[in-house]
């Protein structure tokens, strides 16, 4: 009996040096999927405020809640850091086909368009099925004309379809312009047949006039298609956007104070801003719940982890500006930062955990997938490169990123869109990444886990 004791005594009081707690990471997988902050965290979000488009009202009022609500759930500091931007405010969008069948179209401006003229912008098109056929047209072959891709993005399981695609948002304005387009029109960077257009910042280069740019929905791309298969077509578009010089965003930082390494962090992130179409559920609503939940379950426990955690609600995202603004804000922290990821991909079922280089033998990654398992989750076969656009300036500064990898094949059914809300999100999914995340960020908070030196002994 006295053996008994003395045994339990060293396990319970000498644990081994600096290595986590895994029983304490099941408990918060168990809290997380019997607790529903997180969801009622995301109600709360895209009811009281809604839509958070980048640098407006809207997202600054998003601050002060979000703020307020991170205070509430317990960290030990919360404070909101701003910055400037040049915001962009949708205006009127109305698309028609002129000739040769007068018919309406659905079609979104592309955040950071330029307006048309008031009464709107006419030309015939010229229709190309793959982007890369536009980007080898010779100069001056589009003068006057309306230039319109309708190359299909792809709709893949882990949403990569969207990275192939991006280019003809983002590039493809500026590459019609320098041919001597007028305007500029794209399929969406969606996967739906829903008659919804999916906006999103397009990047105009100094080498070429800013023309106005739009995105049209699916089955508009194809009415084109098939019009521009019989002979010349005629469009009118009018968008009237406008643009905010000296605008502001903010980023919204919640600590939980390490008990014996306050210097290190673990920063968890999301973006809090999102297009004004819809409310901001999935993308990224979900990713600040999940982030937010998972600090919230960790501030509960008994114990602080040995390390700081760090959520970060970063501003203005869709707008280019969250993870440039942060990383140059907090340049002396960066080698502080012993591990970032960041929650961007909505919030259906996490399904592979993708650890930095060198970890993946480590007793972070055992203790990780012995935790995680039992939530249908793996340990990939890649190591985690890249963890999204608010932390991707950290990785490229030397901070070892971690990826949570979603199986969700309909993110970009919505991604974008007026169908952004939160009836698309399960709360039974969010639990899940809830768990997931607490797990992965408890282990590595609670670790003396050193992910730079694992990654330079694989060099
Ligand atoms: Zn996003």
């Amino acid at each position: 009996m006295r053996l008994a004791l003395t045994l339990l005594l060293a396990l319970t009081t000498v644990p081994c040096a600096a290595q986590p707690h895994v029983d304490v990471a099941k408990s918060l997988v168990a809290d997380a999927l019997k607790d529903d902050w997180g969801y009622a965290f995301l109600e709360g979000l895209t009811t009281e405020i809604g839509q958070r488009l980048a640098g407006t009202e809207a997202e600054a009022r998003a601050a002060e809640w979000a703020a307020a609500k991170l205070k509430s759930a317990g960290f030990d500091e919360v404070h909101i850091e701003s910055f400037p931007m040049t915001a962009w405010v949708r205006g009127v969008e109305s698309g028609q086909i002129v000739a040769p069948a007068p018919q309406h179209l659905v079609l979104t401006a592309l955040g950071g368009s330029v307006a048309t003229p008031e009464a709107g912008i006419e030309a015939e098109i010229v229709l190309f099925r793959s982007y890369a056929v536009l980007a080898a047209a010779p100069p001056g072959s589009l003068a006057g004309k309306i230039a319109v891709v309708t190359q299909r993005m792809l709709r893949l399981e882990d949403g990569a379809g969207y990275g192939a695609a991006n280019p003809i948002r983002r590039a493809g304005p500026s590459e019609a312009a320098k041919r001597g387009a007028v305007a500029y029109l794209h399929r969406s960077l969606g996967t739906t047949n829903h008659r919804v257009a999916h906006t999103g910042a397009l990047n105009y280069t100094d080498e070429a006039p800013r023309i106005p740019a739009a995105a049209l929905a699916n089955p508009d791309a194809d009415q084109l298609e098939r019009l521009a298969a019989r002979g010349p077509v005629k469009l009118r578009f009018t968008l009237t956007p406008t643009t905010i010089e000296g605008a502001r965003s903010f980023t919204v930082v919640a600590d939980i104070k390490g008990r014996e390494r306050p210097d290190e962090v673990v920063l968890i992130g999301a973006h809090l801003d999102s297009w004004d179409l819809g409310t901001g559920a999935i993308d990224d609503g979900a990713g600040c719940a999940i982030v937010a939940a998972a600090g919230k379950l960790i501030a509960a426990l008994p114990q602080r982890p040995r390390r700081t955690l760090r959520v970060v609600l970063f501003g203005a995202e869709e707008m280019n500006y969250s993870g440039p603004a942060y990383a140059s804000a907090h340049a002396d922290d960066v080698p502080k930062i012993v591990v970032a990821n960041e929650s961007d991909f909505g919030a259906r079922p996490i399904r592979i955990v993708e650890v930095p280089q060198g970890a993946a033998a480590s007793d972070f990654s055992r203790a990780l997938i012995d935790v995680v398992t039992p939530l249908g989750v793996i340990l990939g076969r890649n190591t985690a490169r890249d963890a999204g656009d608010d932390v991707r300036p950290l990785a490229r500064a030397g901070v070892p990123v971690l990826a949570l990898r979603r199986s969700a094949p309909d993110y970009f059914d919505i991604h974008h869109t007026a169908d952004d809300t939160l009836d698309k999100i399960v709360a039974a999914e969010l639990a899940q990444n809830i768990a997931v995340w607490a797990a992965f960020a408890y282990l590595a908070a609670d670790s003396a886990v050193d992910f730079r030196a694992l990654a330079a002994q694989q060099r």
